[in-house]
């Protein structure tokens, strides 16, 4: 039987490398897309093609309800989100409308349906927020500390109710920073693959950057999204922790993404206080054991892999 899956956030980062995982395992993939929104179709590249664009307002309950309805999908993955956190502070009431607000009304359309539909809601390890213990797991408490953060965990708890109270096939993946080449500039490991690239063909002299010192678990998104199928190919619904298990500071990622063109990061990083974030203390790393036990993931892309191919695809990007 052919599967259908529905995406929301289909244009983002993790919807392109999960559309390519389940297109290449023969699902119909559609993308549930805003009519309001100016969203760039030309993000999916050549899978442009073979995913369906279904538009709809992610905001209309009624009109999330007709999608299920009509389209019967096998899986819901619920990527959409404004996913950079600092901008959750400028509209946290929209950010908890797009991000809470979806999964509720999206959770609610299948159960009104009545299909075994398996949902999968994009959590993230910012819920862990202000962590007391590292790593962390399933079964740390969550201390969020911004309005994207508590969005999150509120869109987490409500998946949580709806599988609790009415049976429904629903998961969430509590992911770490995963990156690609495909990641926005404004995100710290996109900001330096293209300032190293610019740099080495004499666009840019310098890399403006705050604190050195913080650490993140980052890893690849085309191996986390493979985490978010398996979840709901497993025989039980439930969540997982998802990342690499492994720190790196600012300073090893700039290190290691100028290694890759052959520099010096010594000579070009400039440390700007102003771009200091005040809450950069605490460490956000992934055990992993329970996703490594359970659906058997485990990341195969290493942190110098990963900012390999960023670096080499920004310079193909400056080049072309
Ligand atoms: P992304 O690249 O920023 O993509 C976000 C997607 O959401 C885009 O398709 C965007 O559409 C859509 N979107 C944003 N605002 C919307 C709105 N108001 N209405 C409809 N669609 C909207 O994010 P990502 O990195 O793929 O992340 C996928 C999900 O995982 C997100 O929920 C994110 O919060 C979560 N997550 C990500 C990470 C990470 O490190 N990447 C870690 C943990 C959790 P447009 O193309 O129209 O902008």
């Amino acid at each position: 039987m052919i599967k259908t899956a529905l995406i929301t956030g289909i244009t983002g980062q993790d919807g392109y490398y999960l559309s390519h995982l389940l297109l290449n395992q023969n699902y119909r993939v559609f993308g549930l897309v805003s009519p309001h929104r100016q969203t760039n179709l030309s993000k999916l590249g050549s899978l442009a093609d073979n995913v369906k664009i279904y538009t709809v307002d992610l905001r209309d309950a009624a009109g999330l309800l007709t999608a299920v309805e009509q389209l019967q999908p096998q899986e819901i993955y619920n990527l959409a989100a404004p996913s950079f956190v600092p901008d959750s502070w400028n509209d946290p009431l929209g950010t908890l409308d797009l991000i809470t607000g979806t999964a509720t009304r999206l959770l609610d359309a299948v159960r009104q349906v009545g299909l075994s539909t398996r949902f999968y809601q994009a959590s993230s390890s910012e819920m862990f927020g202000d962590v007391t213990t590292a790593p962390q797991d399933e079964e740390t408490h969550f201390r969020p500390k911004n309005p994207y953060a508590a969005a999150k965990l509120h869109a987490h708890w409500t998946m949580v109710h709806h599988r609790q109270r009415y049976g429904l096939f629903a998961c969430s993946g509590i992911l770490y920073n995963h990156e690609s080449p495909l990641r926005p500039p404004q995100f710290v490991t996109r900001k330096v693959s293209l300032a190293v690239a610019k740099i080495k063909l004499g666009l840019a002299q310098t890399l403006e950057m705050g604190n050195l010192d913080a650490q993140r678990d980052w890893g690849f998104a085309g191996d986390h999204v493979n985490a978010m199928w398996r979840m709901l190919q497993a025989n039980q619904p439930e969540e997982y922790v998802i990342g690499t298990g492994k720190l790196h500071s600012v300073r090893e990622l700039i290190a290691t993404a100028f290694d890759c063109v052959g520099l010096d990061w010594e000579k070009y990083v400039i440390v700007n206080t102003n771009l200091l974030r005040a809450d950069e203390h605490f460490q956000l790393v992934a055990n992993l054991s329970k996703a490594k036990n359970k659906l058997g993931w485990e990341p195969k892309v290493s942190f110098e892999q990963l900012l390999e191919n960023m670096v080499k695809t920004d310079l193909e990007y400056l080049n072309s």
